[in-house]
C-alpha cells in the first residue's frame, strides 16, 4: 500500500468518508506524495500523452491564436501571457516560438505560469530557458495591472470535482473488509465541479477588470448530462480510480455548459478541437513543415496532425472554449 493510501485511510478512520473532491485533491496535490508533485507523468514512458506532446503543430496554432488576439487588442505594450498547468512547458515554448516573428509581441510579453508542482516547475524552467517567466502557486497571484491572455490545456480536468447520487454527495469510505469504496455505491451519478466553475468565473472577472481573453482546451461535453466520468490513467491504461492513489492521473470530463453559467463576458465556442485547429490552418502548416522534412519526419508530422484533429482520436472528444472582454471588439480566431 502506498504511503498516500495509508494517509487517506487514516483520514477516513478519523473523520469518516471523504468527498471525491477531497480525495482527488489529496491524490493529485498532496505536498509530498501527490501524483503531480512527485514526477513527470507525460510522454511515451509516462502515463499519458497530451496534445502539445503529440506535435509542435498544436502549440504553434495556439501561438497564432494568441498573437492574433494581441493584435486585435491593439498591440498593448504590456501583456501577461498566463498558462495554467503547463506540464513540461512544451505548449508555452511552441507558442513563443510561433510568435517570435510578430513585431513587438515578445517585447510586450511577460509569461506567468500557474503550477503547483515544484518538479514540473523545474521542467518548465528548462523548457523556457532564455524567456522572462514568473511562477505562481495559484491564479489569484497573477498580477492584475495589465491586459492578459490565459491558456490552459488539460488543466480543468485535473481540478477536483464532486459526484452526487440523487441528493446524496458521493464519498470515498471503507467497507467491512477495510477496502476503499464509494458510498453510495449504486445509483445514477451527477457530476458537479464547483471548484472548476468558480475558477472559470474568477478568471472571467479578472478578464473583465484587465481586458483580454482566455482559451481552455479539454475533454468533455458541450451539454450538461448525467453519468460517472471519474477516471484514472496509469501507463496509458485506464485503471481503478481508488487503487493507485498518487501513482495514477485522476480526471473527470469537463462540463462546458456548466463552465459558462454566470459568466458575463464574451464566450466563443465550445467547438471541437479538430474544427478549431483546422480553422486556424493546421493543415497548411503541416504541409509546410512536411515539405521541408525528410520522408520519416514527414510521416511523423502527418501522424501527429491526424492524432490531433481526427474525430476518432483527439479531434472530437476535446473541446475548445474562449472567453474575452476588451474595450476593442474582439473576435477570437478558430470558432
Ligand atoms: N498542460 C499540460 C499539462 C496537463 S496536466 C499539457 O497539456 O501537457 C495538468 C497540469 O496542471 C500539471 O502541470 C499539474 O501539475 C497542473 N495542476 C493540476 N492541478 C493544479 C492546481 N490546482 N494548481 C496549479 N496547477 C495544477
Amino acid at each position: 500500500m502506498s504511503e498516500l493510501e495509508e494517509i487517506v485511510r487514516q483520514k477516513i478512520r478519523a473523520d469518516g468518508p471523504m468527498s471525491i473532491g477531497a480525495f482527488m485533491a489529496l491524490a493529485l496535490g498532496h505536498p509530498e506524495h501527490g501524483y503531480y508533485m512527485k514526477g513527470d507523468p507525460f510522454g511515451r514512458d509516462g502515463d499519458f500523452v497530451t496534445a502539445p506532446e503529440v506535435s509542435q503543430l498544436f502549440g504553434e496554432m495556439i501561438g497564432v491564436w494568441v498573437a492574433d488576439l494581441w493584435m486585435q487588442m491593439g498591440r498593448p505594450e504590456r501583456l501577461a501571457l498566463v498558462e495554467c498547468g503547463p506540464g513540461r512547458g512544451t505548449l508555452m515554448a511552441d507558442i513563443l516560438r510561433a510568435g517570435r516573428n510578430v513585431v513587438g509581441f515578445h517585447e510586450a510579453l511577460r509569461v506567468h505560469l500557474v503550477e503547483m508542482s515544484p518538479v514540473l516547475q523545474e521542467k518548465q524552467r528548462e523548457a523556457l530557458a532564455g524567456y522572462d517567466v514568473v511562477w505562481h502557486q495559484d491564479f489569484e497571484r497573477v498580477p492584475g495591472d495589465v491586459p492578459m491572455i490565459v491558456i490552459g490545456n488539460e488543466f480543468l480536468d485535473a481540478l477536483p470535482f464532486e459526484q452526487y447520487v440523487g441528493d446524496v454527495k458521493r464519498k470515498v469510505g471503507l467497507d467491512e473488509d477495510a477496502q476503499l469504496v464509494f458510498v453510495p455505491m449504486e445509483g445514477v451519478v451527477y457530476e458537479f465541479a464547483p471548484y472548476r466553475n468558480d475558477f472559470m468565473k474568477y478568471v472571467c472577472s479578472r478578464l473583465k477588470a484587465q481586458g483580454g481573453a482566455a482559451l481552455f482546451i479539454d475533454y468533455g461535453h458541450v451539454r450538461s448530462g448525467v453519468g460517472d466520468t471519474f477516471q484514472a490513467i496509469k501507463g496509458h491504461e485506464y485503471v481503478d480510480v481508488l487503487s493507485h492513489i498518487g501513482t495514477a492521473d485522476l480526471t473527470s470530463h469537463v462540463d462546458f455548459e456548466a463552465l459558462q453559467r454566470g459568466v458575463d463576458i464574451g464566450i466563443a465556442g465550445p467547438v471541437e478541437q479538430g474544427d478549431f485547429l483546422r480553422a486556424l490552418g493546421i493543415g497548411l502548416r503541416a504541409r509546410m513543415l512536411a515539405g521541408k522534412a525528410d520522408a520519416c519526419q514527414a510521416e511523423m508530422i502527418e501522424k501527429g496532425l491526424h492524432r490531433l484533429i481526427d474525430s476518432d482520436q483527439m479531434g472530437e472528444l476535446f473541446k475548445v472554449i474562449g472567453f474575452y472582454y476588451h474595450d476593442k471588439p474582439l473576435a477570437p480566431a478558430g470558432f
